[in-house]
């Protein structure tokens, strides 16, 4: 199965939106609380994302002896944000929850925290536009919504939640600037190296890099990596991806805006409105595309990039966009230095993301949105699930 498959296994039909919902009934992390083990060695976490955040805290919460090593310089990965574009936070990357709220207690794994961080879903008045062979077609979401749980944080931002909730805890523990070229896990301890040679030691290691960094070949292992893992790190189709914001004086656009090619085994391509669910009186356009449908924004830069987005939104909306534009922010996910994609491509085979999640010789881990135990992959949620798994089984 892929994960395109799982969320038609699901039972999720309806508007097909890219980024469509995974009931949580789907999911394979039935245990969601964290229960004590017997490990009390010391363990390395290589990478500040979802998953590298969430180890870490399970492990707080645990009481063991940790450490972050990123090599950016600061945490977030894969769902940071920026906050001087507009007056609300907008999600470079990760936008929405794809499964129910529930998840947000899950990544908690403390009852005792109330947590006030609101999602909010779709309505049936949002509108949906569907722009194909020249024509531009407006309609109401209407008994459609059933099909949809997708939800926009309020005023907020899955960056923000971490920032809440899980980043008070780990702050001390993380260290930035470091980017890990070499793992040795040859001995009864677990070496790592940054870009300057210095050695970082500990009982276990939990590796959550993106999967495009282990296929660019950036980290050296001693001894090589499994060949399970190694073909599977070969062979997987990972996304490039990119995302555009544009402000504009007036709302011209509905809801989301779709086109022939929003979702095809090559990749996904959609325009939303960006400001849903903010506190905000300003109109922002987001336009998300992954795989091939985001080469031609990548292949051009600057202004030539605005022109081309503006000039293909004109065609939409007879001008509008030209007449009432502000300005533009763009996060090309291929130029990030410690992603360099967006994510494991929906159409990859689940073989990759299980294969991928296999521990080794009990010290090395891997946790992330390429290293789930499930058919569903790619998202925040996943990433957090696979954190719970990897540390699960390291403290056993
Ligand atoms: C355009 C886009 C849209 C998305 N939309 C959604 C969405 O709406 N909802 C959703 O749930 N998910 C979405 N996702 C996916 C989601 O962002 C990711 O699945 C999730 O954030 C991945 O978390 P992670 O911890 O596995 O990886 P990351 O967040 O990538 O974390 C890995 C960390 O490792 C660090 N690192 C890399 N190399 C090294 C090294 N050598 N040494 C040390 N550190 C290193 C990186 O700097 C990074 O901080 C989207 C992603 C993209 C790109």
């Amino acid at each position: 199965m892929n994960r395109k498959e799982f969320i038609a296994a699901c039972g999720l039909f309806g508007i097909s939106l890219p980024f469509q919902s995974v009931i949580q009934a789907c999911s394979n992390d039935d245990e969601t609380s964290i229960t004590a083990g017997n490990f009390n060695g010391t363990v390395l976490i290589i990478g500040a994302g979802a998953a590298g955040m969430a180890t870490a805290y399970l492990l707080q919460q645990q009481g063991i002896e940790y450490r972050i090593l990123e090599a950016d310089i600061s945490y977030g990965g894969r769902f940071r944000t920026n906050t001087s574009f507009t007056d609300f936070p907008i999600s470079l990357g990760a936008e929405w929850l794809h499964v129910s709220e529930s998840e947000l207690p899950a990544i908690v794994n403390d009852g005792s925290v109330q947590i006030k961080t609101i999602t909010q879903r779709y309505s049936a008045s949002d509108t949906y536009g569907y722009f194909s062979n020249g024509e531009l077609n407006v309609v109401e979401i209407g008994n459609e919504i059933d099909s949809f749980i997708d939800q926009k944080f309020k005023n907020s931002s899955w960056f923000d939640f971490f920032e809440a909730y899980i980043v008070p805890s780990i702050r001390n523990k993380m260290q930035f600037n470091t980017e890990i070229v070499s793992i040795d896990y040859s001995g009864s301890k677990v070496m790592a190296r940054d870009t300057q040679g210095l050695a970082y030691e500990a009982d276990k290691l939990v590796l959550t890099v993106p999967l495009k960094i282990l296929q660019l070949g950036k980290i050296d292992f001693t001894p090589s990596l499994p060949n399970t893992k190694q073909q599977a790190i070969a062979q997987a189709n990972i996304w490039g991806g990119i995302k555009i914001f544009l402000k504009f004086s007036e709302k011209f656009y509905p809801t989301f805006l779709e086109f022939d090619d929003s979702e095809t085994n090559d990749g996904q391509r959609v325009c939303y409105d960006a400001a849903y669910a903010q506190n905000t009186s300003e109109n922002i356009l987001g336009l998300f595309a992954v795989g091939k449908q985001a080469e031609p924004y990548q292949n051009v830069n600057g202004e030539a990039l605005k022109n081309y987005v503006l000039n293909e939104l004109d065609i939409i909306f007879n001008g509008k966009a030209s007449e009432t534009f502000q300005d533009i922010l763009v996060q090309n996910w291929n130029e990030q230095p410690f992603a360099r994609a967006a994510y494991l491509a929906d159409v990859a085979s689940s073989s990759t993301s299980r294969d991928m999640a296999k521990s080794i010789n009990g010290k090395l881990y891997f946790a992330g949105d390429s290293y789930t135990q499930e058919d569903d992959w790619s998202a925040v949620h996943t990433a957090a699930r696979s954190a719970r798994n990897a540390v699960r089984e390291l403290i056993r």
